[in-house]
């Protein structure tokens, strides 16, 4: 195949689903990832991409997992030109409530998986002499709301952990960006706050998102390597 190919986590909904539709708008061949298989065959169904993208249904906080969604990426669509990491876990637990299983759930989740999944897909970059990675994190990694104390010390991590990988890879091509969106309107986010509690015009659209990550991997924004993108409507 001639296209080029991104590998997105998340992908069966939200951010990570419009990314899917943009990128395979802009020519790109697909891999997607999330837990869950129908939302993945649903999503290469609405980017029109069935012919040029797989489904691999995958826990990406298991770092074996993760080995496997790049590997497979790699063995059926030949080369990955990008890797987007949208899966994100985001409990909402006063500290004193949290278990220590869902503190490692929210951490491996959103930061753990974005090392192991560079990890895996860094070998390819070096090969290709080129590569995109790009880690959603959030607002709430600079601007927490209570009980976002692990989501939120995540998300910083991801932010830190996406510019020092910027460092690692500008030798070799690899550039590393981190979006980090506020409100946008998804199962997540409505699974957090009603429309009473934060209303629909307050929201940003995933493929508001989608769009700026898109650029990120093949636009204007290339030249923004390390850094974090914030996105909001509202402060
Ligand atoms: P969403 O609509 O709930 O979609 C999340 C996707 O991630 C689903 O496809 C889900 O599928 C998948 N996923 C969750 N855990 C996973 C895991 N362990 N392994 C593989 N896939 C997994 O959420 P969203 O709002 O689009 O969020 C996308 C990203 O944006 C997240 O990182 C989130 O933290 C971040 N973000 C969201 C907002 C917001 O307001 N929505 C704001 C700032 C940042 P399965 O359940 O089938 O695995």
């Amino acid at each position: 195949m001639n296209h080029p190919v991104a590998v997105i986590t998340g992908a069966g909904k939200g951010i990570g689903r419009a990314t899917a539709i943009e990128l395979a708008r802009r020519g790109y061949a697909l891999a997607l990832a999330a837990r869950t298989e129908t939302d993945l065959l649903a999503t290469l169904n609405v980017a029109g991409a069935e012919d040029r993208g797989i489904a691999v249904p995958a826990d990406v906080s298991d770092p074996a997992a993760a080995d496997q969604l790049i590997d497979q990426a790699l063995d059926r669509l030949g080369r990955i030109d990008a890797v987007v990491h949208c899966a994100g876990y985001a409990p909402v637990r006063p500290i004193a409530q949290m278990t220590s299983a869902e503190w490692r759930r929210t951490i491996d989740t959103n930061l753990s998986a974005a090392f192991y999944l560079a990890r895996a897909a860094w070998p390819a970059f070096e090969r290709q002499r080129g590569g995109a990675i790009v880690n959603v994190s959030s607002l709430a990694s600079r601007d927490p709301f209570g009980g976002f104390a692990a989501y939120g010390a995540a998300k910083a991590g991801v932010n830190l952990f996406g510019l020092s990988a910027a460092r690692e890879g500008q030798p070799i091509g690899v550039r590393v960006y981190t979006v980090a969106p506020g409100a946008v309107e998804t199962d997540m986010f409505r699974s957090i706050m009603t429309p009473e509690q934060y209303p629909k015009d307050k929201t940003l659209d995933p493929a508001d998102v989608a769009r700026v990550i898109a650029g990120c991997v093949q636009g204007d924004l290339r030249y923004a390597s390390g850094e974090v993108i914030y996105l909001h409507k509202t402060l």
